[in-house]
């Protein structure tokens, strides 16, 4: 008999466990952004426009934050987070995206879920109004990883999101940027401030400005979702690290959610979303050290600059960056905090 009750309660032991498992808890929900890193300095930014990112910041927390607190999942919350940064036209991705040398806006973007180890992708699309959803759809409606260009944009439409004439993207503000790299890259006769050299084209405008989430929802998934139009005067057909699954975006629930922004030929090659769940899963490292080690090691050997912002299974996060200052913030158990500058210059918002 004593037999029978033991091997019936051992047979519970795995429904137990899913039934504790399936219980929300709202303790630990976190979403953490980041709008992009670069020469953000106090000295390159007027109160105004400090004040119109850390208000964009602050109502992209909020945003997400509900979809968390209602019982969203991660993924819901890290879409709505990065479609609201897309909307907006201060950061490089949707809507203010900076100009390819042909003088087009060309996006990418990308998502993953922690749970499934699903991922989904869209690049060089200039159609698409959220390309982060576009990624999500491609990750939940096709049997693919990534779609690109015409082919991406059919199927968006398709679907049914939102499509817009590729002038929607365009800004001034932008426009401006891209004639500026070009007047430095052809210098006209008896121009001085023009090097003619085309090595510097990545690094001469160094406010990157790409948009990215990661959460940890109620019930304990991971998910992260990055969206950028890429680097100003990009060309033929350039594709940065944002919409590379391992490079510019990763979740896995066992590690970590990771979304990059920076330059983005060194994230690619030193994979660095993945690089930094890998030591986690490897040597056990916490997230903070293993964001770090990649982020203020290995990024800054190889010259490659930029930040991320990673978060684990148990709402601990790290925003690390290499360069003068980063766009981010997190909020959790009902505290929000954005900041933009590095450690000399840092400004926090409290609400
Ligand atoms: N990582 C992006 C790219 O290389 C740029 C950025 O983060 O601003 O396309």
């Amino acid at each position: 008999m004593k037999t029978i009750v033991i091997a019936f309660l051992i047979g519970c032991l795995p429904a137990l466990a899913f039934a504790q498992q399936a219980q929300p808890d709202f303790s630990k929900i976190t979403l953490v952004i980041h709008g992009g890193a670069g020469a953000i300095t106090k000295a390159n930014m007027t109160p105004e426009t400090e004040k119109a990112y850390a208000a964009a910041l602050e109502q992209a927390l909020q945003t997400g934050f509900a979809v968390l607190k209602n019982g969203g999942s991660s993924l819901d919350a890290v879409e709505a987070t990065v479609r609201l940064l897309e909307d907006s036209p201060l950061f490089n991705a949707g809507r203010g995206a900076v100009f390819t040398n042909e003088g087009k806006n060309e996006l990418d973007a990308s998502i993953m879920d922690g749970k499934s180890l699903k991922a989904g992708a869209v690049a060089s699309v200039t159609t698409i109004r959220n390309p982060v959803s576009a990624a999500r759809a491609v990750m939940e409606q096709s049997e693919h990883v990534m779609l690109i260009g015409n082919g991406a944009e059919k199927f968006a439409g398709e679907k049914g999101l939102q499509l817009v004439e590729p002038s929607y993207f365009r800004t001034e503000r932008r426009l401006q940027q891209l004639q500026r790299l070009q007047e430095k890259e052809n210098p006209q006769p008896g121009d001085s401030t023009g090097t003619g050299s085309t090595e510097n084209i990545f690094t001469e405008d160094k406010k990157f400005g790409t948009v990215g989430a990661v959460a940890l929802d109620a019930y304990g998934n991971l998910a992260a979702a990055t969206s950028t139009g890429g680097m100003s005067n990009k060309r033929y057909g350039r594709v940065g690290d944002s919409p590379i699954i391992g490079a510019g975006t990763y979740a896995d629930n066992n590690t970590c959610a990771v979304s990059a922004t920076g330059h983005g030929e060194f994230f690619i090659r030193l994979v660095v979303a993945h690089d930094i769940a890998a030591l986690m899963a490897y040597k056990k490292y916490s997230v903070k050290k293993a964001a770090e080690a990649v982020v203020l090691k290995k990024l800054v050997a190889n010259g490659g600059d930029g930040g991320v912002i990673a978060l684990d299974r148990k709402g601990n996060f790290a925003m690390p960056f290499n360069t003068p200052g980063m766009f981010r913030g997190y909020i959790k158990n009902g505290e929000s905090k954005v900041a933009m500058f590095g450690s000399l210059g840092v400004r926090k918002f409290r609400r």
